[in-house]
């Protein structure tokens, strides 16, 4: 799968029925190369900078929420501002980082006594958003060192 990545973006939106537009395609290789990511927009956008890849920025959101309304990625909110899309679709929280922007998986949790939800509606999924200030008792800032699940963009 790594040592084939066009092959693998290519395939990856064929089988979501989207069409796989040369800026899609380079999009879809910086994100699916078979490490979880969360990536911002903006991370994105300087990514496919970097590699000489002419997009706009309005085109990588547009991209982004295509790949998350196919079910390729998905979106954490994490407040009004900022949202970070995540190539893990499968159900699990996240520790946030307020200090660093940075979005930390939590595996292999279950998040118990939830709310009934109102009559004739169902609990389609939970997204947990843990904020952490990266302080200690003291209020200095503390440097996390826990699993390396965030590979670099
Ligand atoms: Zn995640």
């Amino acid at each position: 799968m790594r040592e084939r990545p066009y092959k693998h973006a290519l395939d990856l939106l064929q089988r979501a029925g989207l069409r796989p537009t040369k800026q899609r395609l380079a999009l879809a290789r910086f994100l699916f190369d078979g490490h979880d990511r969360h990536v911002t927009a903006e991370q994105l956008h300087a990514r496919a900078l970097e590699d000489r890849v002419s997009v706009s920025l309005a085109t990588v959101y547009n991209t982004l929420h295509q790949f998350t309304r196919a079910g390729l990625l998905r979106e954490v909110v994490v407040d009004a501002n900022r949202s970070y899309f995540d190539t893990n679709t499968s159900e699990h929280h996240h520790f946030f980082h307020e200090k660093t922007g940075e979005l930390q998986d939590i595996r292999d949790v279950v998040v118990a006594n939830l709310p009934q939800p109102p009559a004739g509606a169902r609990i389609a999924r939970v997204d947990v958003v843990v904020r952490l200030d990266d302080t200690d008792e003291s209020g200095d800032v503390v440097t996390h060192s826990g699993p390396a699940d965030r590979a670099d963009i």
